[in-house]
């Protein structure tokens, strides 16, 4: 076995510990040579792997959690692609993309899905391990020898392969791209495609406006765009579809499948909607092992076995257990009955809102939500679900009908993410401000939010300093820490992965649950939205133009109205239960049509 000890620069801090790992480790207690010690610059703690006799005092020990020690077998050490330095990530393995169809790529944050994208794209030269020196080109090419990947970087070694990629977190763009839309798009534009790709992608109204004014899912059609435009061999596109509605996910996934001719070039995907993945990919890579420590890359598999592979925990290929027990997404069209006794949370009638400054017209239908109810709420950005909410603690005055029982507080989880949105530094002060329970470790409130989400380790960082998975978590845990009666969390998912977002899924429910409160969660993954509400609002219209939502209907017939203006149907996969989009035009398709059954029949 290869010893692997990683040390978490974010999280080890010397000057703030009595340095129990280097005093308690037993190597150094022998006096004759050390395991661990301070780096030369006093930041972080050096674990000498060849010293070290794996025995887990120091990760024990640390106050912050931030030691990780593995033994990994020595075969796989021959896979080894990159290490980003010592005490650091290991790659092992890739992903091998190929040309005839799309490559879907599927795994835990922190497994290295992103070090893989950078490698494949010619970002990031792989050390193979070394990472004293920088790799050359020839001992890369010699590592791969005999297999795909070989040719793959020979290409990009002698400039052959040109790659272009929509990174993940768009954000940066906003501040880094100047200009408008259309002038971007037509700079970008080095295959003549402009007119189809702004048309597929429904991009014509935003040409005028400047990339700074865009809203989070108009940057992520547009960086979509940007990427098809270019003529390249590759394309990488790593979670295209965060803050995109329903439609808009199947329309970016088809826009992918269309312009980037998939038979010729390479095109990989990255993303955390499974049932979009699944739409999109024809092969998939599961990147697995211990985030932040080390990743392996599988072998390919058919897309849909993939996929049930990860949420079964265990790949056959490999002959490899990834996760104890499956993941299975509660399935449930049935709607939940509540005790005639109890009172409605917020109650309204049929109402119409109407702006005088904008002239955006809302129609609401009538309907309720009970203690502990989750209400879910389908359909695109722009018509009215702000609105809504205000209608509903009473911000607003609607012109016609009323709210009979209203909300007097509404805690609010953004959609979009930006450290902005807490006035405070660090990750315990916003969850403290929020409620003097949620740092009490005998509470609930702090089993469920700083737990199970796994906050324990990141209560001392600045908020500004965490990734964007990590961020979203906060976001949510503060949201439901409040004191409040409505809760609107605008989808919770963003940058989280499969399992954080059962997690978070859970955590909303267990809460919602136990204050006897009201959730109102915008959410576009469909399976996930599945498993946390109880009953649906379905919101349709022309977005900045006039709005239409739906009484509150029930898991079926939500997802089914839903379906239905998309022209979408779903099947339910037999093995893991888990929705799959029919193809267009197939028999399947074709029936559940004309029974009107749009969603799992
Ligand atoms: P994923 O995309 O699967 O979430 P990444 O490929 O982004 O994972 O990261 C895998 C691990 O590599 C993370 O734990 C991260 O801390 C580490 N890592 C990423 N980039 C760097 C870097 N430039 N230097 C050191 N470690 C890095
Ligand atoms: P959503 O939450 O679904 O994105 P909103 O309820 O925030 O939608 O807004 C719907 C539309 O109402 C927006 O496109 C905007 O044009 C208009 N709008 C929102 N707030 C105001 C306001 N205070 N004054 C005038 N128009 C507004
Ligand atoms: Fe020392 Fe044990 Fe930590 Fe290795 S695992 S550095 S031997 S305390």
């Amino acid at each position: 076995m290869t010893r692997l000890a990683v040390v978490d620069r974010d999280y080890c801090k010397p000057d703030k510990c009595s340095l129990e790992c280097i005093r308690f480790c037993p190597v150094n207690r022998t006096r004759k040579v050390k395991a661990i010690d301070l780096s030369e610059d006093r930041s972080h703690s050096v674990i000498f792997e060849d010293k070290c006799i794996g025995c887990g005092i120091c990760v024990k020990k640390c106050p912050f959690n931030a030691i990780s020690i593995v033994n990994v077998p020595d075969e796989l050490e021959k896979q080894l692609v990159h290490r980003y330095g010592e005490n650091m990530f290991k790659l092992y393995g890739l992903p091998v993309p190929k040309t005839g169809g799309v490559l879907g790529i599927i795994g835990k944050n922190g497994a290295g899905k992103t070090t893989s994208i950078k490698i494949l794209s010619g970002q990031l030269k792989p050390n193979l391990g070394d990472y004293s020196s920088d790799p050359d080109w020839d001992r890369v090419v010699k590592a791969f020898k005999g297999s795909e990947l070989q040719t793959y970087f020979s290409r990009i070694a002698n400039n052959e392969l040109k790659s272009v990629v929509k990174p993940q977190y768009i954000e940066a763009a906003r501040r880094v791209l100047k200009g408008s839309v259309g002038d971007l798009l037509s700079k970008a534009d080095e295959r003549g495609l402009f007119k189809d790709v702004v048309d597929k992608l429904n991009l014509k109204n935003l040409l005028d406006r400047s990339v700074s004014e865009l809203s989070g899912g108009e940057l992520q059609k547009f960086l979509v765009a940007a990427v098809l435009l270019k003529n390249a061999d590759a394309y990488f596109f790593d979670e295209p579809c965060s803050y995109l509605d329903v439609r808009e996910r199947v329309r970016v996934a088809d826009a992918i499948r269309e312009f980037t001719n998939p038979s010729k070039n390479y095109v990989v995907v990255v993303e955390h909607d499974l049932m979009i993945l699944d739409y999109i990919s024809d092969n998939i890579v599961v990147i697995y092992g211990e985030p932040g420590v080390y990743g392996i890359a599988s072998k390919p598999y058919g897309v849909r076995a993939g996929i049930n592979h990860y949420l079964n925990g265990y790949l056959p290929a490999e002959n490899m257990r990834i996760r104890p027990e499956a993941v299975r997404f509660r399935i449930q069209v049935a709607e939940k009955r509540f005790e005639e006794s109890e009172y409605p949370v917020v109650k309204w009638e049929r109402m119409i809102h109407q702006y005088p400054s904008s002239g955006f017209k809302l129609v609401v239908e009538e309907g309720e939500a009970y203690p502990g109810e989750v209400l879910g709420i389908l359909g695109p950005n722009g018509v009215g679900k702000s609105t809504f909410i205000k209608l509903l603690s009473g911000e607003l005055k609607p012109v016609e009908g009323s709210v009979l029982i209203s909300v007097e507080k509404v805690s609010v989880k953004p959609q979009e993410l930006s450290p902005k949105i807490f006035a405070e530094e660090t990750v315990s002060q916003a969850l403290r401000n929020a409620s003097t329970e949620a740092l009490n470790p005998a509470s609930w409130l702090y089993n469920e939010l700083v737990r199970k989400l796994r906050l324990n380790r990141m209560l001392d960082r600045r908020i500004e300093e965490l990734s964007g998975g990590e961020l979203q978590k906060v976001a949510v845990a503060v949201s439901l820490a409040r004191d409040a009666d409505l809760y609107l969390l605008d989808e919770p998912s963003a940058y989280l992965d499969v399992e954080e977002r059962i997690v978070v899924a859970r955590v909303i429910r267990r809460i919602i649950e136990e204050k006897k409160k009201t959730a109102v969660v915008v959410e576009h993954d469909l399976m996930l939205q599945n498993y946390i509400s109880d009953k649906i609002v379905v919101f349709t219209g022309k977005p900045s133009v006039e709005g239409y939502a739906s009484r509150t209907l029930s898991i079926r017939e939500g997802f089914n109205t839903l379906l239905m203006n998309l022209s979408i149907t779903v099947r339910k996969d037999s093995e893991t239960g888990r929705p799959r989009i029919n193809k267009p035009g197939s028999v399947l398709d074709r029936e559940q049509k004309a029974r009107g059954e749009y969603y799992i029949p």
